[in-house]
This record gives C-alpha cells, sequence and structure tokens, in this order.
C-alpha cells in the first residue's frame, strides 16, 4: 500500500497522526505532514487505512506505487 498527503487539504484535526503516528506527524498549528515517501509495509495498513478513512476533508489518498493516483476496480478494468 502506498498512500500520499495532499497538504491543501489538511485541515489540522491531527486525526492521521493518532491513529498512524509513524506515518504522519504534526506541526505546531496540527497539520499532518506524510513522514517517508508513503509507502505503507502490509502490518501497518490497518492503522493507516483507519488514518485515511477517518481523514474529514479526504486529504489522503492511495495510491499506484508509482504515486499517481489509485483508481476503484471498475474503472480500472474498463480503461476510465
Ligand atoms: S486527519 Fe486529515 S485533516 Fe486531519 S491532520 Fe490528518 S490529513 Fe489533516
Amino acid at each position: 500500500m502506498r498512500v500520499k498527503l495532499d497538504r491543501t487539504v489538511c485541515d489540522g484535526f491531527g486525526i492521521c497522526a493518532r491513529h498512524a503516528p509513524a506515518y504522519f506527524s504534526l506541526d505546531d498549528w496540527d497539520y499532518a505532514t506524510l513522514e517517508g515517501d508513503g509507502t505503507v509495509p502490509d502490518a501497518d495498513r490497518p492503522a493507516v487505512t483507519r488514518a485515511l478513512l477517518d481523514c474529514p476533508v479526504h486529504a489522503i489518498a492511495e495510491v499506484e506505487a508509482d504515486g499517481t493516483p489509485k483508481r476503484a476496480n471498475g474503472a480500472a478494468a474498463a480503461g476510465i
């Protein structure tokens, strides 16, 4: 699993850092920074997925290994 964080969308709720502190740190205003390149080993997938799902502004997204946006299975199958 690989994720990216859009800091322009982050609204500083800090939920991600509570769920997955090894991957998301907060600055003095509680805006998040993604630690590392976003690569998440399987063992940490549940915590990072929880962070992704609980971010109220959808600032965290799962991406393909090369960093391109991950598409839903149906869209990928349809070539959309
Ligand atoms: S949960 Fe979302 S809005 Fe809150 S700090 Fe993390 S990325 Fe930003």
